[in-house]
Protein backbone atom coordinates (compact mmCIF):
# COMPACT_ATOMS: atom_id res chain seq x y z
CA UNK A 1 0.00 0.00 0.00
CA UNK A 2 2.80 2.41 0.65
CA UNK A 3 3.66 4.30 -2.31
CA UNK A 4 0.36 4.88 -3.55
CA UNK A 5 0.27 8.73 -3.18
CA UNK A 6 1.43 10.68 -5.39
CA UNK A 7 3.32 14.33 -4.70
CA UNK A 8 1.98 17.61 -6.98
CA UNK A 9 4.29 19.98 -5.12
CA UNK A 10 4.89 21.34 -1.07
CA UNK A 11 1.87 19.64 0.85
CA UNK A 12 0.08 18.74 -1.71
CA UNK A 13 -0.87 15.06 -2.51
CA UNK A 14 -3.33 13.12 -4.80
CA UNK A 15 -4.32 9.13 -4.20
CA UNK A 16 -6.04 7.12 -7.36
CA UNK A 17 -9.09 5.11 -6.19
CA UNK A 18 -8.94 1.69 -7.55
CA UNK A 19 -12.19 2.10 -10.19
CA UNK A 20 -10.64 2.04 -13.43
CA UNK A 21 -13.18 2.10 -15.92
CA UNK A 22 -14.08 4.33 -19.60
CA UNK A 23 -15.77 6.96 -17.70
CA UNK A 24 -13.30 7.08 -14.40
CA UNK A 25 -9.93 6.60 -16.81
CA UNK A 26 -7.16 5.52 -14.36
CA UNK A 27 -9.34 5.80 -11.27
CA UNK A 28 -10.95 8.73 -9.15
CA UNK A 29 -8.43 11.16 -8.04
CA UNK A 30 -8.53 12.32 -4.06
CA UNK A 31 -6.29 15.41 -3.18
CA UNK A 32 -4.67 15.29 -0.24
CA UNK A 33 -4.19 19.63 0.59
CA UNK A 34 -2.11 20.44 3.40
CA UNK A 35 0.88 19.06 5.87
CA UNK A 36 -0.29 18.86 9.29
CA UNK A 37 -4.46 18.98 8.62
CA UNK A 38 -5.72 18.11 5.47
CA UNK A 39 -8.38 19.25 3.42
CA UNK A 40 -9.28 16.10 1.64
CA UNK A 41 -10.52 17.34 -1.77
CA UNK A 42 -13.16 14.17 -3.33
CA UNK A 43 -12.61 11.30 -1.12
CA UNK A 44 -13.86 8.92 -4.01
CA UNK A 45 -15.98 5.75 -4.24
CA UNK A 46 -17.71 3.22 -1.41
CA UNK A 47 -14.96 0.70 -2.44
CA UNK A 48 -13.50 -1.65 0.45
CA UNK A 49 -10.16 -0.22 0.50
CA UNK A 50 -11.12 3.00 -0.53
CA UNK A 51 -11.38 3.91 3.80
CA UNK A 52 -8.00 2.00 4.38
CA UNK A 53 -6.06 3.76 1.37
CA UNK A 54 -7.18 7.04 2.80
CA UNK A 55 -6.24 6.13 6.25
CA UNK A 56 -2.86 5.07 5.15
CA UNK A 57 -1.99 7.83 3.17
CA UNK A 58 -3.28 10.20 6.45
CA UNK A 59 -0.39 8.33 8.57
CA UNK A 60 2.38 8.31 5.58
CA UNK A 61 1.65 12.23 5.58
CA UNK A 62 1.97 12.33 9.21
CA UNK A 63 -1.21 14.36 9.26
CA UNK A 64 -4.61 14.35 10.67
CA UNK A 65 -7.88 14.81 8.67
CA UNK A 66 -10.04 18.50 8.74
CA UNK A 67 -12.32 18.74 6.58
CA UNK A 68 -13.82 17.52 3.12
CA UNK A 69 -14.61 18.92 0.09
CA UNK A 70 -16.79 17.91 -2.29
CA UNK A 71 -15.97 18.95 -6.05
CA UNK A 72 -19.83 17.51 -6.94
CA UNK A 73 -21.54 14.08 -5.76
CA UNK A 74 -20.98 11.88 -8.20
CA UNK A 75 -20.99 8.09 -7.16
CA UNK A 76 -17.37 8.01 -8.09
CA UNK A 77 -16.33 10.82 -5.77
CA UNK A 78 -18.14 11.69 -2.79
CA UNK A 79 -19.55 8.08 -1.39
CA UNK A 80 -16.19 7.88 0.91
CA UNK A 81 -17.29 11.06 3.23
CA UNK A 82 -20.09 9.21 4.26
CA UNK A 83 -17.32 6.99 5.93
CA UNK A 84 -15.01 9.61 6.90
CA UNK A 85 -17.79 11.81 8.51
CA UNK A 86 -18.68 8.98 10.76
CA UNK A 87 -15.37 8.10 11.73
CA UNK A 88 -13.63 11.33 12.13
CA UNK A 89 -16.32 13.40 12.90
CA UNK A 90 -14.96 16.02 10.05
CA UNK A 91 -17.16 18.92 8.15
CA UNK A 92 -18.38 17.80 4.64
CA UNK A 93 -18.33 20.80 2.39
CA UNK A 94 -19.83 21.16 -1.27
CA UNK A 95 -23.10 21.49 -2.82
CA UNK A 96 -25.80 18.82 -2.92
CA UNK A 97 -27.20 17.39 -5.88
CA UNK A 98 -30.18 18.64 -7.76
CA UNK A 99 -31.04 15.69 -9.11
CA UNK A 100 -30.62 11.85 -8.45
CA UNK A 101 -28.99 10.70 -11.36
CA UNK A 102 -26.09 8.59 -10.54
CA UNK A 103 -25.70 10.77 -7.67
CA UNK A 104 -24.55 9.89 -4.09
CA UNK A 105 -27.04 10.21 -1.50
CA UNK A 106 -25.14 8.86 1.62
CA UNK A 107 -22.96 11.97 2.23
CA UNK A 108 -24.49 14.89 4.61
CA UNK A 109 -22.88 17.91 2.98
CA UNK A 110 -22.56 19.95 6.54
CA UNK A 111 -21.84 23.39 4.80
CA UNK A 112 -23.08 24.72 1.29
CA UNK A 113 -20.34 26.35 -0.32
CA UNK A 114 -21.06 29.79 -2.20
CA UNK A 115 -19.23 30.67 -5.41
CA UNK A 116 -16.42 33.22 -4.82
CA UNK A 117 -15.94 32.41 -0.99
CA UNK A 118 -12.00 31.81 0.21
CA UNK A 119 -11.16 29.17 2.69
CA UNK A 120 -8.05 28.93 4.50
CA UNK A 121 -5.67 25.60 3.96
CA UNK A 122 -2.08 25.16 4.89
CA UNK A 123 -1.04 25.32 1.13
CA UNK A 124 -2.75 29.12 1.37
CA UNK A 125 -6.48 30.82 0.62
CA UNK A 126 -8.66 28.08 -1.43
CA UNK A 127 -11.11 30.11 -3.26
CA UNK A 128 -14.23 28.41 -4.36
CA UNK A 129 -15.50 28.49 -7.98
CA UNK A 130 -18.92 27.55 -9.19
CA UNK A 131 -18.31 25.50 -12.24
CA UNK A 132 -21.58 24.20 -13.28
CA UNK A 133 -22.21 22.01 -16.40
CA UNK A 134 -20.99 18.68 -16.06
CA UNK A 135 -23.54 18.59 -13.11
CA UNK A 136 -25.67 21.55 -12.08
CA UNK A 137 -23.77 21.14 -8.42
CA UNK A 138 -20.25 21.39 -9.62
CA UNK A 139 -17.70 23.14 -7.96
CA UNK A 140 -13.95 23.62 -9.10
CA UNK A 141 -11.20 25.03 -6.28
CA UNK A 142 -8.61 27.28 -6.69
CA UNK A 143 -5.41 27.73 -4.74
CA UNK A 144 -4.34 30.81 -5.92
CA UNK A 145 -1.14 31.53 -4.28
CA UNK A 146 0.02 28.18 -6.13
CA UNK A 147 -2.03 28.38 -9.17
CA UNK A 148 -3.39 25.56 -9.23
CA UNK A 149 -7.16 24.43 -10.05
CA UNK A 150 -8.83 21.38 -8.95
CA UNK A 151 -10.89 21.11 -11.69
CA UNK A 152 -12.96 17.56 -10.71
CA UNK A 153 -15.29 16.21 -13.64
CA UNK A 154 -14.84 19.81 -15.34
CA UNK A 155 -11.65 19.07 -17.03
CA UNK A 156 -10.40 15.95 -16.71
CA UNK A 157 -7.64 14.38 -18.70
CA UNK A 158 -7.52 12.13 -21.67
CA UNK A 159 -11.05 12.57 -22.66
CA UNK A 160 -13.84 15.72 -22.99
CA UNK A 161 -16.88 15.55 -19.92
CA UNK A 162 -19.96 14.06 -20.46
CA UNK A 163 -22.86 16.57 -19.61
CA UNK A 164 -25.94 15.03 -18.23
CA UNK A 165 -29.16 17.14 -18.21
CA UNK A 166 -31.30 17.65 -16.65
CA UNK A 167 -28.85 19.28 -14.17
CA UNK A 168 -26.10 19.30 -16.17
CA UNK A 169 -26.44 22.14 -18.69
CA UNK A 170 -24.09 23.03 -22.20
CA UNK A 171 -24.35 26.68 -22.22
CA UNK A 172 -23.66 26.59 -18.63
CA UNK A 173 -20.50 24.59 -19.31
CA UNK A 174 -19.17 27.07 -22.09
CA UNK A 175 -19.33 30.30 -19.20
CA UNK A 176 -17.76 27.63 -16.75
CA UNK A 177 -14.84 26.90 -18.95
CA UNK A 178 -14.34 30.85 -19.24
CA UNK A 179 -14.86 31.30 -15.88
CA UNK A 180 -11.42 28.82 -15.38
CA UNK A 181 -9.70 30.68 -17.97
CA UNK A 182 -10.72 34.05 -16.59
CA UNK A 183 -8.32 32.82 -13.54
CA UNK A 184 -5.32 32.70 -15.09
CA UNK A 185 -4.91 29.47 -12.99
CA UNK A 186 -1.10 27.78 -14.24
CA UNK A 187 -2.31 24.22 -13.79
CA UNK A 188 -5.23 22.04 -13.76
CA UNK A 189 -5.93 19.02 -11.34
CA UNK A 190 -8.41 16.71 -12.68
CA UNK A 191 -11.18 14.25 -11.45
CA UNK A 192 -9.36 12.01 -13.75
CA UNK A 193 -6.12 11.80 -14.74
CA UNK A 194 -3.06 13.37 -15.23
CA UNK A 195 -2.20 17.16 -14.04
CA UNK A 196 -3.42 19.48 -17.07
CA UNK A 197 -0.39 22.20 -17.42
CA UNK A 198 -0.03 25.15 -18.94
CA UNK A 199 -4.02 25.04 -18.30
CA UNK A 200 -4.76 28.02 -20.56
CA UNK A 201 -4.41 26.13 -23.82
CA UNK A 202 -6.58 23.33 -22.10
CA UNK A 203 -9.09 24.88 -21.93
CA UNK A 204 -8.83 26.94 -24.92
CA UNK A 205 -8.89 23.56 -26.56
CA UNK A 206 -12.18 22.34 -24.74
CA UNK A 207 -13.85 25.55 -25.67
CA UNK A 208 -13.35 25.23 -29.53
CA UNK A 209 -13.67 21.54 -29.25
CA UNK A 210 -17.68 22.19 -27.82
CA UNK A 211 -18.15 24.90 -30.44
CA UNK A 212 -16.95 22.59 -33.31
CA UNK A 213 -19.31 19.72 -31.68
CA UNK A 214 -22.45 22.40 -31.49
CA UNK A 215 -21.32 23.24 -35.61
CA UNK A 216 -21.56 19.77 -36.19
CA UNK A 217 -25.33 18.73 -34.50
CA UNK A 218 -26.32 22.21 -36.45
CA UNK A 219 -24.62 20.28 -40.17
CA UNK A 220 -26.30 17.01 -39.58
CA UNK A 221 -29.82 18.91 -38.17
CA UNK A 222 -29.61 20.18 -41.32
CA UNK A 223 -29.90 17.55 -43.33
CA UNK A 224 -31.23 14.82 -40.60
CA UNK A 225 -33.63 15.35 -38.44
CA UNK A 226 -33.96 12.93 -36.10
CA UNK A 227 -34.73 11.66 -32.28
CA UNK A 228 -31.27 11.97 -30.21
CA UNK A 229 -30.54 8.03 -31.01
CA UNK A 230 -30.71 8.64 -34.48
CA UNK A 231 -28.75 11.56 -34.38
CA UNK A 232 -25.92 10.00 -32.15
CA UNK A 233 -23.74 8.25 -34.33
CA UNK A 234 -24.36 10.55 -37.07
CA UNK A 235 -22.72 13.54 -34.58
CA UNK A 236 -20.28 11.35 -32.86
CA UNK A 237 -19.35 9.36 -36.29
CA UNK A 238 -15.67 10.68 -34.92
CA UNK A 239 -15.93 8.12 -31.75
CA UNK A 240 -16.32 4.76 -30.79
CA UNK A 241 -19.92 3.35 -31.06
CA UNK A 242 -19.02 1.66 -27.38
CA UNK A 243 -19.07 5.49 -26.03
CA UNK A 244 -22.37 6.72 -28.08
CA UNK A 245 -24.89 5.52 -25.01
CA UNK A 246 -22.85 8.46 -22.99
CA UNK A 247 -22.53 10.20 -25.93
CA UNK A 248 -26.56 10.73 -25.55
CA UNK A 249 -26.03 12.64 -23.00
CA UNK A 250 -23.90 15.34 -24.64
CA UNK A 251 -25.91 15.45 -27.42
CA UNK A 252 -28.97 16.06 -25.67
CA UNK A 253 -27.43 19.18 -23.83
CA UNK A 254 -26.27 20.45 -27.05
CA UNK A 255 -29.76 20.33 -28.56
CA UNK A 256 -31.42 21.45 -25.32
CA UNK A 257 -28.74 24.25 -25.42
CA UNK A 258 -29.70 25.21 -29.22
CA UNK A 259 -33.32 25.30 -27.93
CA UNK A 260 -32.77 27.85 -25.20
CA UNK A 261 -31.02 29.91 -27.83
CA UNK A 262 -34.06 29.91 -30.47
CA UNK A 263 -31.95 27.24 -32.94
CA UNK A 264 -33.44 24.08 -32.48
CA UNK A 265 -36.72 22.78 -31.72
CA UNK A 266 -38.76 19.35 -31.13
CA UNK A 267 -41.69 17.67 -32.34
CA UNK A 268 -43.82 15.42 -29.52
CA UNK A 269 -42.10 12.40 -31.29
CA UNK A 270 -38.63 13.80 -29.60
CA UNK A 271 -37.34 14.24 -33.85
CA UNK A 272 -35.20 17.69 -33.80
CA UNK A 273 -35.43 19.99 -36.40
CA UNK A 274 -33.23 23.74 -37.13
CA UNK A 275 -35.66 26.65 -36.64
ZN1 LIG B 1 -19.04 13.45 -12.43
Amino acid sequence: MRGDLVALGPGLHRLTAHNPGIMTGQGTQSYFIGHQRITLVDPGPDLPDQIPRIRQALDELGACLESIMLTHTHLDHSPAAATLQDMMSVPVLGCPPTDLLRQDTTTHITRILTDGEVLTTECGPLRVIATPGHVGNHLSFYLEERGDVLTGDHVIAGSTVVIIPPSGHMGDYMASLQRLLDTQAHRMLPGHGDPLVPAAPVLEWTLAHRRQRELKVKQVLHGFPGDVAELTPRVYDDVPAQLHPVAQFSLLAHLLWLQEQGLAQHDAQGIWILT
